[in-house]
This record gives C-alpha cells, sequence and structure tokens, in this order.
C-alpha cells in the first residue's frame, strides 16, 4: 500500500469516506458496478461499492506502469474498456435539458505526487452530473491523449476524477491543444518538476489561482461508459469527454514529457455502445 499522502482539509465524513479512494494510484478508482447502462440517467440508478485496488487486494500496479507492454496489463473485466475513438458522426444527441454539469472545484489542492504514471493531484471539490452529485478525488494527465475524436490525438489529456458517495465513478476529460501556455498546468507542473521521479513522499502545494483554465468554459461533451485507463482497468465508470479543449504551450507538453513521455493507453473496441453528444 502506498503512503497516504493526503492531507484532507474537507469534512471529516468526506475525507473518511475518500480516504482509501484516493490513496490508489491508477488514471481512476473504485469497483464500479458492472452491469452495463448506455445513458446518464439510466447509469444513475446503478449502484457501486468502495473497494481499494491498492495491494491489499493486488490490483494495484505501484510505480512505473509500462506503456509499451499494455497487452501484459492485468484485466479483471471485459467489453467495456476505456479510452476509445470517438467517431463524432456517430454520436447521438442527449435529449434536451438533461445532462448538465456544474463545476465547483476547491482551489487548494490536498496533495501532488508523482506517482510513476502522471501526475497526480488530490484535489476536493464538487460536480453536478445530470442532477448527482460528485466529489473531485483527483486529477492527472496523460500524454499524448487516451482518446481520440475521429482517429485524432491531442498533445495531452486530462482527467478530472470524481467519485458519488454510492462508489459511482465520473471522470471528465479534457483535451489539451498546442497554443498559449495553459496557467493552471503552469502551477502543477511548478509543483511537481522539482519532485523525485516515484515521488511518494507527501507534498503539499499552495492553492492554484487558475485551476478553472484547464477546463473549457463550453462544458458540452461526449457520454459513455468505460473503464479505468489503468490496472485494474474496472468497468461502468462514467467518461464525460469535453469536446472544447483548453490549450498548452509546446513549452509545457515537453516538461511534461520529460517525466512522461507516453503514458496514454491505447484505444479500445466499442464494441456497441453508444457515444451521447451533449451540447452545454
Ligand atoms: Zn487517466
Amino acid at each position: 500500500m502506498k503512503n497516504p499522502i493526503i492531507i484532507w482539509r474537507g469534512g471529516v465524513a468526506a475525507a473518511l469516506a475518500l480516504g482509501l479512494a484516493l490513496s490508489l494510484t491508477g488514471c481512476a478508482i473504485g469497483s464500479p458496478d458492472p452491469s452495463p447502462t448506455d445513458t446518464v440517467s439510466q447509469s444513475a440508478s446503478a449502484s457501486s461499492s468502495l473497494e481499494p485496488s491498492s495491494s491489499g487486494s493486488g490490483e494495484a500496479v505501484e510505480g512505473r506502469l509500462d506503456y509499451d507492454d499494455q497487452a501484459d496489463w492485468q484485466f479483471i473485466s471485459g467489453q467495456m474498456q476505456s479510452p476509445i475513438d470517438i467517431v463524432s458522426a456517430d454520436a447521438q444527441p442527449m435529449a434536451e435539458g438533461g445532462g448538465a454539469i456544474q463545476l465547483d472545484y476547491a482551489t487548494d489542492p490536498t496533495a501532488m505526487e508523482n506517482n510513476g504514471h502522471s501526475i497526480e493531484v488530490a484535489d476536493s471539490g464538487s460536480a453536478i452530473i445530470d442532477g448527482r452529485s460528485f466529489t473531485l478525488t483527483q486529477f492527472h494527465f496523460h500524454a499524448a491523449s487516451e482518446h481520440t475524436i475521429d482517429g485524432q490525438h491531442y498533445p495531452m489529456e486530462a482527467h478530472f476524477v470524481h467519485k458519488a458517495a454510492d462508489g459511482r465513478i465520473a471522470v471528465l476529460a479534457v483535451f489539451f491543444e498546442l497554443g498559449e501556455a495553459n496557467p493552471g498546468f503552469r502551477e502543477v507542473l511548478d509543483e511537481i518538476m522539482p519532485m523525485q521521479y516515484d515521488s511518494t513522499i507527501p507534498h503539499d502545494p499552495p492553492a492554484f489561482t487558475d485551476l478553472m483554465t484547464m477546463i473549457p468554459t463550453d462544458l458540452s461533451y461526449y457520454h459513455y461508459l468505460g473503464s479505468l485507463t489503468t490496472p485494474p482497468l474496472t468497468e461502468n465508470v462514467e467518461w464525460y469527454v469535453m469536446k472544447t479543449p483548453v490549450q498548452v504551450s509546446a513549452d509545457q507538453v515537453t516538461d511534461f514529457a520529460q517525466l512522461y513521455s507516453h503514458n496514454n493507453r491505447d484505444t479500445q473496441p466499442v464494441d456497441g455502445r453508444v457515444v451521447l453528444d451533449h451540447q452545454a
């Protein structure tokens, strides 16, 4: 089990509920209900439970994942894997009036970690997704992007990982395109660059001033049900892939690549899953 590096400034109840989840490595965490659903409203009815994927379960991946040997990653589930290539012309419009996302992220991250396969920032705050409450647990970054749109990668993709009280996981994915430097990502890099690779030393960073520059103002998205993109690759994770990218400079991508030159999982078969298109 990794050192519990999280210093939780939020409520005690939340800390108890999320303490396990926050100490995990990986793209996201938990053990969602295996029953597949296709829409936001349907998925809201599914349930799940907190389950640590740390070394206690034998499923954790400590340290660096080998992204050049993904075929050897441990699989515990089947046909609803992430990431995927999103074919924009095949996405089905979501019913009007549903699916809205409201974000209220905390600007004071509770911990930051170079976990061996990404920069991971523990943060709190809330998200209302289609009328359901989630808590932000952490966010991290992949280069190149994990999802593709019509076969095209972006240079980077951020994953904001949320968890509901019932354990359900929702990940908000944001593409980074080349352009202006991203102030929020600069804050992350400035804190993480001096840290040792594979550092498990607690690092209590200063408050963000530009966190929301890593989130597009237009919260239109593609939605589908998939999985964690790192072992244990658990399924029935709700994905909300933002259609509008934010900008990142080439220098920032280069800085990130000094830490992780390739930490994106290959796209997985869609296998008949429906991708919904939500217009904010
Ligand atoms: Zn991820």
